[in-house]
């Protein structure tokens, strides 16, 4: 029998011993009262940019959808298999999240991809292509952009993608229809490995800005 990683095995010592027993009600009430998050997040699977990190949160606080670069696909109900939207209607439809925040990051391996004329499919499969192929149109206008560094196109690229997905968050018509009502509030925002900024979309304009994080109280 093959054993998991020693490294797993002892992070895992390390939160059955420490986190686990500390948080030991909650996962409790979480277990006998299920779950009941307020937010739904969609981010990249890089592992560098892990959400509940990032926010700082408890178990229970965030559903989590993790993806390569972090998008959502048009609404589809074509009868093929679709995850992040499956993701997504139990959220939404289920759990009733108030909010829905698709999380791009900087240097993502997925947008540099799409944006790399001469990249080349990893497998037959080439699901990457296929899957990044959501912002060909958008990754050709920016990869011409010759007033552009390479990294400037990355991080626009990263930031219009983002403004992409939560155009597409709209097409699904239950989410449409509970933004409309007021139920649910969508966002985008990125986050910049670097340096740990993180920079929130504006709604209004689709640009990206430094929240004020005041003074520290919580909401
Ligand atoms: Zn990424």
């Amino acid at each position: 029998m093959t054993h998991l990683p020693d490294h797993m095995l002892n992070g895992y010592r390390n939160f059955i011993t420490g986190r686990y027993v500390d948080d030991s009600a909650r996962y409790r009430s979480l277990a006998n009262e299920g779950q009941t998050p307020k937010v739904v997040i969609i981010a990249c699977c890089d592992s560098r940019a892990a959400p509940e990190v990032i926010f700082d949160a408890g178990i229970g606080e965030m559903f989590v959808v993790r993806n390569v670069a972090n998008l959502i696909p048009p609404y589809g109900p074509d009868g093929d298999f679709h995850s992040t939207s499956a993701a997504l209607e139990f959220a939404v439809q289920a759990l009733k999240v108030e909010h829905v925040v698709v999380m791009g990051h900087g240097r993502c391996g997925g947008i540099k991809a799409a944006l790399d004329a001469d990249f080349a499919p990893l497998s037959e499969g080439d699901f990457i292509g296929k899957w990044m192929s959501l912002v060909a149109p958008a990754a050709e206008a920016v990869a011409g952009n010759s007033l552009m560094t390479n990294g400037e196109r990355q991080t626009a690229l990263e930031r219009i993608s983002i403004r992409h997905s939560v155009a597409n968050l709209r097409s699904f018509p239950y989410i449409r229809a509970r933004e409309e009502s007021g139920e649910l509030s969508l966002h985008g925002c990125w986050f910049d490995i670097s340096t740990g900024e993180l920079w929130v979309m504006n709604t209004e304009t689709g640009d990206f800005e430094r929240p004020d994080l005041g003074n520290g109280s919580s909401d």
